[in-house]
């Protein structure tokens, strides 16, 4: 099975993908992760990708299609994988297309999240994670169960994205609405487009993914 969760910076893709991946076994891949991981790594991508990152716009898309290409090709992939935060642009999407083309694989459904852009400033600076296993949560929407303890793995660490404050997030959404919107009618005629409203709580919109993916 092959996912694409699609919509703007702080819709709720990674808090959605860490459910599916869970229910369909499916491997999830974020974008976003590997060049946050590449950037610790110290990668000559991740020296590339830090400055345009911070500033909230996009990486080139030869180094995210090359990420992508060789991520898919690894063993935890031979199931399926979602794509989270990828395609981000026509040409992403188009590269994609290639190379499933290539595999003789296809894209099962690309699920939109559909929100209100007012809502995503207040998702994104609330936004933190367990800095030990990644769990995502907010301040407000998502807190540990325990305060200051991760439900998932105990560790009393936790970290926020450098590029979480307003001024990234104002350039990421215009980002968003330029060259990734695009692709809601690219993914229309393919008839492969599935909305959600992402504006309901994380149950409920976990309860539509579903029955989406389901059918
Ligand atoms: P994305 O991966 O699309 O950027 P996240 O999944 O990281 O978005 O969600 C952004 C923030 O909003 C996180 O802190 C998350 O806990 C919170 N969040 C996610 N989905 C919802 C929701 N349906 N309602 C309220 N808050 C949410
Ligand atoms: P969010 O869902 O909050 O926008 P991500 O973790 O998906 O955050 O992405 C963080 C940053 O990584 C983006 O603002 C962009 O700079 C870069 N990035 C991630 N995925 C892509 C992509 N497919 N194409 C170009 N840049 C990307
Ligand atoms: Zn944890």
């Amino acid at each position: 099975m092959i996912l694409i969760l699609l919509g703007p910076p702080g819709a709720g893709k990674g808090t959605q993908a860490a459910r599916i991946k869970e229910r369909y076994q499916i491997a999830h891949l974020s974008t976003g992760d590997m060049l946050r991981g590449a950037i610790a790594a110290g990668t000559e991508v991740g020296k590339q990708a830090k400055s345009v990152m911070d500033a909230g716009k996009l990486v080139s898309d030869d180094i995210i299609v090359r990420l992508v290409e060789e991520r898919t090709s690894a063993a935890d992939c031979a199931k399926g994988y979602l794509l989270d935060g990828f395609p981000r642009t026509v040409a992403q999407a188009e590269a994609l297309d290639e190379l499933l083309q290539r595999k003789g694989q296809k894209i099962d459904a690309v699920i939109e999240f559909a929100v209100d852009d007012d809502a995503l400033i207040e998702r994104i600076s609330g936004r933190y994670s367990c800095a030990t296993c990644g769990a995502g949560y907010h301040d407000r929407f998502q807190k540990p169960k325990q305060e200051g303890v991760c439900d998932n793995c105990g560790s009393t660490e936790f970290s926020r994205r450098s590029d979480d404050h307003a001024d990234a997030v104002r350039t990421r959404l215009a980002a968003y609405h330029e060259q990734t919107a695009p692709l809601l009618p690219y993914y229309r005629d393919k008839d492969a487009l599935k909305t959600v409203d992402g504006m309901g709580e994380i149950d409920a919109v976990t309860d539509q993914i579903f029955k989406e993916i389901d059918g």
